[in-house]
C-alpha cells in the first residue's frame, strides 16, 4: 500500500527569484550581450562572393548543399569537419566542467539565457518578487488579466524573434521576411519556424529551471567529472554557523553566532530555488546570483571581509588549496589542444579545389597517322571557393606530351591549357593528350594531371592517371 508520504511525484512549485544586482550580475549580462548580439545579428552580416552566391557571410544554404562562413565554403564531403567540431565541444565541455563545475550553465547555456530574458520581461510586467507573488495568489480581474496578456505576448514576440533569427541562418535575412508574408517559405522552415517559437516559449517561460534539474542529461554525468578541486559555489559553514536571524539573540550570543543572518536572501535569489547552505547540489547551476545576494546583504550590514558564499573548491573548503592543474585538467586539456590543432590544420589545408580524371576506353588510344598516340580524357574541376577561378592544366611524367583542351583556347605563358570554372561549380572538360611517336615506348605508362588556380586562393590539385598505348 503506498501513502501520501511514499509518492516519488512531487508537485511543481513556482520559483520567483528575486532580482539582483551585483559584480556576477553583470557578468552574466556582458557575456548574454555577446551571444545574443552574435546570435540575432549575425545573419545581417554581408559578405563579398562572386555574382549569383550569397551575400551572407554566414549561410547554410541546405538545398544547394554548401555552408557559407565568411569566405569557407564547407561542402558535403567536409561532413567530418562537423564530427571534429562536435567532438572538440564534447571535450571542451568537459575540460571546462573538471576546471570550473556547471559554471556553463549559468552563464552561457541557451536555455538559462532565454529563462533570464523571460523573467526580466515577467518583472517588467508584474513587478518584483512579492508582487509577482500577490498577483498570482491574487484572484483574476482585468488587471491582472491585462498584465497577464502583456507578459505573454512580450513573451512570445522573443519566442518568434528567436525562431526568426534561427531560420535565417538557413534562408537569406532579406529574402525570410518577402517569404514568410508571400508564403512561400519552404514547408520545413515553417515548421521550423513553428516548433521553435513554441518550444522557446515552453522552455523558457514555464518549464525554466525544470529543465537544468530533470532534462538536461548534463546536470545528470556533470558528476563523473568533479573532484574536490572543481570549482564550485559554496557556502562556508565555519564563518556562517551558526546562524542567526534575531537581532536580540544574535547580540546574546556575541562572538559565538556565525556571520549568516538566516535573511534567506541566497534561497530567494536562486533560479533553481535551492539552499545552497545545506551543500553542493546538482541543481546548482553557478549562476552566481547568490553571492550577489549575500554580499549586498553583508554590506548593508557594514560587514567585510571574507564571503560567506563564493566561488571555491571543496579543497579550499577543508582549508587547504585549490590544485588547478590537475591529471584530468591536463588530459582535457591535451585533448582540446589536439582536436582543435587537427580542425585549424584541416581548415589551413582545406581544399579549395578538386579535379577528377575519367580515361576514355571506348577506343583506349587512337593511333595518329604521324604515328603519335593519342588518348582522351574527361577532367571535372569543382571550385569550392566563393569566387570565379582560372586554372593552368599540365600533365607531368609523360616524355613529349601535348596536352589540348576542346573548346578551349586560352594558355599560360608556358603554354598550358588556362581553364575557367564558376565558383562553388563542377565543370567538365574533354582532354586530349597526344604523345610524339619518337617518345612512344610500349604498354602503359602513369602520369599526374596538375592542376593550379592563377590566384593565390584558387588552390591546386593533382590526379594520377594512365596513358594507354599499344
Ligand atoms: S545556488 Fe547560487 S549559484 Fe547555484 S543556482 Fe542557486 S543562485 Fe545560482
Ligand atoms: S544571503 Fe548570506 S546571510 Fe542571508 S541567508 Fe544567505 S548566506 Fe545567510
Amino acid at each position: 500500500m503506498t501513502t501520501d508520504t511514499d509518492s516519488l511525484y512531487a508537485a511543481w512549485k513556482k520559483i520567483y527569484p528575486r532580482h539582483q544586482e551585483g559584480f556576477f550580475r553583470n557578468l552574466r549580462w556582458a557575456l548574454y550581450g555577446i551571444e545574443l548580439g552574435l546570435f540575432f545579428l549575425l545573419p545581417y552580416l554581408r559578405w563579398q562572393r562572386s555574382p549569383g552566391l550569397p551575400s551572407q557571410a554566414v549561410l547554410f544554404d541546405l538545398p544547394g548543399r554548401k555552408f557559407y562562413i565568411f569566405d569557407l565554403v564547407i561542402w558535403p564531403q567536409d561532413i567530418f569537419l562537423l564530427a571534429f567540431l562536435l567532438i572538440a565541444a564534447a571535450i571542451g565541455l568537459f575540460f571546462m566542467t573538471a576546471l570550473a563545475g556547471r559554471v556553463l550553465c549559468g552563464y552561457m547555456c541557451l536555455q538559462t539565457v532565454w529563462t533570464d530574458i523571460f523573467l526580466q520581461l515577467e518583472r517588467l510586467f508584474e513587478g518584483n518578487r512579492k508582487q509577482r507573488i500577490k498577483l498570482d495568489s491574487s484572484p483574476w480581474g482585468i488587471r491582472k488579466g491585462l498584465i497577464k496578456v502583456g507578459k505573454h505576448l512580450s513573451w512570445i514576440a522573443v519566442s518568434g524573434l528567436t525562431a526568426f533569427s534561427f531560420v535565417a541562418y538557413f534562408i537569406d535575412v532579406h529574402v525570410l521576411p518577402q517569404q514568410i508574408v508571400t508564403g512561400d517559405l519552404p514547408f520545413a522552415a515553417r515548421v521550423t519556424l513553428f516548433l521553435l517559437t513554441i518550444g522557446t516559449y515552453a522552455m523558457a517561460g514555464f518549464a525554466r529551471e525544470q529543465v537544468c534539474i530533470y532534462m538536461c542529461p548534463y546536470a545528470r554525468f556533470q558528476g563523473a567529472m568533479f573532484d574536490e578541486d572543481t570549482l564550485i559555489v559554496a557556502y562556508n559553514p565555519q564563518l556562517g554557523e551558526p546562524r542567526e536571524s534575531n537581532r536580540r539573540t544574535r547580540s546574546v550570543m556575541g562572538a559565538k553566532a556565525g556571520m549568516c543572518i538566516d535573511c534567506n536572501a541566497c534561497v530567494t535569489t536562486c533560479p533553481t530555488g535551492i539552499d545552497i547552505r545545506n551543500g553542493q547540489q546538482y541543481e546548482c547551476i553557478m549562476c552566481g546570483a547568490c553571492i550577489d545576494a549575500c554580499d549586498s546583504v553583508r554590506q548593508r550590514l557594514g560587514g567585510g571581509g571574507e564571503r560567506l558564499l563564493s566561488y571555491t573548491s571543496l579543497q579550499e573548503l577543508k582549508g587547504g588549496k585549490t590544485h588547478w592543474l590537475r591529471g584530468r585538467v591536463v588530459a582535457y586539456a591535451v585533448l582540446l589542444t589536439l582536436v582543435l590543432g587537427g580542425l585549424v590544420l584541416y581548415l589551413a589545408r582545406h581544399a579549395a579545389v578538386e579535379l577528377t580524371v575519367i580515361g576514355h576506353r571506348q577506343p583506349l588510344y587512337i593511333v595518329q597517322s604521324d604515328g603519335s598516340i593519342q588518348n582522351n580524357y574527361t577532367i571535372r574541376i569543382l571550385n569550392m571557393t566563393s569566387s570565379e577561378q582560372t586554372y593552368a592544366l599540365e600533365v607531368e611524367g609523360l616524355p613529349g606530351a601535348v596536352l589540348t583542351v576542346a573548346a578551349v583556347a586560352a594558355e599560360d605563358a608556358q603554354g598550358h591549357p588556362l581553364l575557367t570554372v564558376g565558383s562553388g561549380s563542377v565543370t567538365p572538360f574533354t582532354v586530349y593528350l597526344r604523345q610524339a611517336r619518337d617518345q612512344v615506348t610500349p604498354g602503359r605508362q602513369a602520369l599526374q594531371f596538375t592542376l593550379t588556380a592563377q590566384s593565390p586562393q584558387g588552390g591546386s590539385a593533382a590526379y594520377t592517371g594512365v596513358f594507354n598505348r599499344p
